[in-house]
């Protein structure tokens, strides 16, 4: 505790991300990196990138970039915000869009960032308990409320609702700002960007991070009608006005072009994950329906924290979560490539098997 530090710093409580191991022949299951490289044309742009003008500030509003990603999602450029990240994206959403008298509402189980932001901005929140089959059950949210955040599919717990439910949500809740966090969508769940135009109080959050394959490069976006994004600009713009250097732009739009690439590592992705649960099952593990890159799993005769030591033993990391207890008996598992996989479920096995 320093005496230097403003009063505010006194009382965060930073979020912990994953770990980041040094060591090399680790298989790295533990924070949704997505197991491929990035599309070969990313690595061209970027390239192409490494040169003289790099001497010179990147366009701060990343024209090309916001109109790529709309292209993509069929909204026009005034419908884009871009990022350092979704986690700056989101940051942002916090301060701009999400701070009002009345608490926001987000899951007790859900990206555990969020509490983080409420707690810098000085945000009133109220969870929201997930059901118990850990899922979203949107008609918990119809109430007085700031602002509803969570992500679809849900973190940690893998499980998607279906854009009805979401459309429903904003039948109800017409008078604060929704924002579905999508990190996970383009593994197997429907995206709200389609109900962008429909509803000025959406905010639809992405990420490059995982099925782009470019968590290195931080590329976040969010899409809304542009009085939210409006907002978001004013905030950016009073934070830093160059989020996305030369490389991260000229990078992300040409992962947003690639359709191919895209279209083929999510469809590996889910064969694997699909796979990887079937795996799980015939050794007893309870294996939550997942529409993400990722499964949230647990055995009924050994806990995920004891589990997740073990796979460590065997230079295996995967992530566990103490709090709520609710949840202390799983594992987040990311599904990496077959290879990968089959070394997990070989080294649970081993785990496993009567002494
Ligand atoms: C990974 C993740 C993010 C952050 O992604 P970045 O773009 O890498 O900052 C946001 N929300 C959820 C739910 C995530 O899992």
């Amino acid at each position: 505790m320093s005496r230097f530090w403003s009063p505010v710093v006194h009382g965060l409580t930073p979020y912990v991300p994953g770990e980041q191991p040094k060591l090399n022949n680790l298989v790295k299951l533990n924070t949704n990196e997505n197991p491929y490289g990035p599309s070969l044309r990313v690595l061209e742009a970027l390239r192409a990138e490494a040169g003289d003008s790099l001497r010179l500030y990147p366009d701060p509003n990343s024209d090309r970039l916001k109109q790529a990603i709309g292209e993509y999602h069929g909204l026009d450029t005034a419908n884009v915000f871009v990022g350092n990240g979704s986690d700056e994206v989101l940051a942002h959403t916090f301060q701009a869009l999400l701070k009002h008298d009345l608490p926001i509402l987000f899951p007790d189980i859900s990206y555990s960032f969020y509490p983080v932001y409420c707690g810098l901005y000085g945000i009133d929140y109220t969870e929201i308990a997930l059901t118990e089959q850990f899922a979203i059950n949107v008609d918990d949210y119809m109430r007085p409320n700031g602002g509803i955040i969570f992500p679809n599919p849900n973190a940690p717990t893998g499980r998607a609702i279906p854009l009805a439910d979401i459309e429903r949500l904003l039948q109800a809740n017409g008078e604060s700002v929704v924002v579905i966090d999508e990190a996970y969508v383009d593994f197997g769940a429907e995206s709200a960007a389609v109900l962008v135009k429909k509803y000025p109080q959406l905010l639809v959050v992405h990420t490059l991070s995982k099925s782009r394959s470019l968590a290195g490069l931080r590329v976040g976006y969010a899409l809304g009608q542009p009085e939210l994004i409006e907002a978001l600009v004013r905030v950016k713009d009073s934070f830093n006005s160059y989020p996305l250097d030369r490389f991260a732009q000229a990078g992300a739009v040409a992962a947003m072009q690639d359709r191919a690439w895209f279209d083929n590592t999510c469809r590996k992705v889910m064969t694997s994950r699909d796979k990887l649960v079937a795996d799980l099952s015939k050794l007893g593990f309870e294996v939550l329906p997942s529409a993400a890159n990722f499964v949230f799993a647990r055995h009924p005769q050994h806990d995920g924290a004891e589990l997740t030591a073990k796979l460590r033993e065997r230079s295996i990391i995967v992530r566990h979560f103490r709090k709520p207890a609710r949840i202390a008996p799983f594992m987040r598992i990311t599904v990496g490539t077959d290879v990968q996989c089959a070394a997990l479920v070989d080294a649970l096995k081993d785990i496993l098997k009567p002494v």
